[in-house]
């Protein structure tokens, strides 16, 4: 009888300390929290800052191909010109010819404007934005970075692509760097190949939300072993490969809600593989 008074009293106190306690510990899981937040903003910032250190180092390495991208519309201008300088002495100069040479001069320049700005664009210090963009328009960016080194190694660029594809909601510039990696690497892994066989095939499929996009080689493939390993940090079989290229591409299509593989292509070669979304996620974030 005397004890249930004690007993009661010791009752209360035990419960109000294990609320103190449960509040102390919801204090605490808030603040780890927060942190982990502040954590994984820094991480992601890195994250975008590593991948544009790798798109100037990219750039710094293609430079006299793109010079060489950049001076072909420049030669057909100054041959144009030369041509209205000609036309022109001409005691009767011919108008029509002089209009169509000055009209395909301002062609050649906005070409040449264009393929500046692609590269601009892509070394540009900038946060991560996604933004409604096209596929084709992504390829076409790319295509102009890289078409001299296809000539170069004399590889035949296949481009199948589905009609009417709707807009992804993407970040334009890493997506552009995806597919920059994925043909560069292409290219790459083809050196070996005779001349005749280096096909490179981009192809793009619709599947329900998601646009696949494959890149598709015939170069010497991938042993099955090394097919998660590519995808490590500095894992690099290249004389002066940095190995992060792989890396970042893997961590920018998983920002993106997609997923990036690469698996052994039945005709030879391997064909890297990645998805991403078409409209705009419930779930998405900037990458
Ligand atoms: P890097 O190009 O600097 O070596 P990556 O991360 O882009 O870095 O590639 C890592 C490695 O994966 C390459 O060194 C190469 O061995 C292998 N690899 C990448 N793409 C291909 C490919 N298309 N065919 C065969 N091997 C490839």
């Amino acid at each position: 009888q005397t004890q249930a008074p004690l007993l009661a009293q010791f009752m209360r106190r035990s419960f109000s300390y294990l609320v103190a306690s449960e509040q102390q510990l919801i204090q605490n899981l808030k603040r780890r929290n927060e942190d982990l937040l502040v954590t994984l903003d820094s991480l992601r910032q890195t994250q975008a800052e590593l991948a544009r250190v790798a798109r100037v180092t990219t750039v710094g390495q293609l430079t006299s191909s793109i010079a060489h991208e950049i001076n072909q519309p420049l030669a057909a201008i100054t041959s144009y010109a030369s041509g209205c300088h000609n036309l022109l002495a001409q005691p009767q100069p011919d108008l029509v010819q002089i209009g169509n040479a000055i009209g395909k001069m301002g062609g050649q320049a906005k070409r040449a404007g264009q393929i500046i700005r692609g590269i601009r664009e892509f070394v540009r210090r900038q946060e991560p934005h996604r933004s409604a963009c096209r596929i084709e328009e992504l390829i076409d960016t790319v295509l102009s970075l890289l078409k001299a080194e296809l000539q170069k190694n004399q590889v035949l660029l296949i481009l199948e692509a589905e009609a009417n594809l709707p807009p992804l909601y993407a970040d334009a510039v890493m997506l552009e760097q995806v597919l920059f990696n994925l043909m560069r690497n292409a290219i790459e892994a083809m050196c070996e190949t005779p001349a005749n066989q280096r096909q490179l095939t981009v192809r793009l499929v619709r599947e329900r939300h998601l646009l696949k996009v494959q890149i598709i080689d015939r170069g010497a493939g991938i042993a099955p072993e090394q097919l998660e390993q590519l995808f490590k940090p500095f894992y690099t079989t290249k004389a002066t490969g940095m190995g992060m290229g792989l890396n970042i591409c893997r961590s920018i299509i998983e920002h993106h809600q997609g997923r990036l593989w690469v698996e052994p292509n039945p005709g030879g070669g391997c064909r890297f593989i990645f998805t991403v979304p078409f409209s705009e996620e419930p779930q998405a974030h900037e990458p």
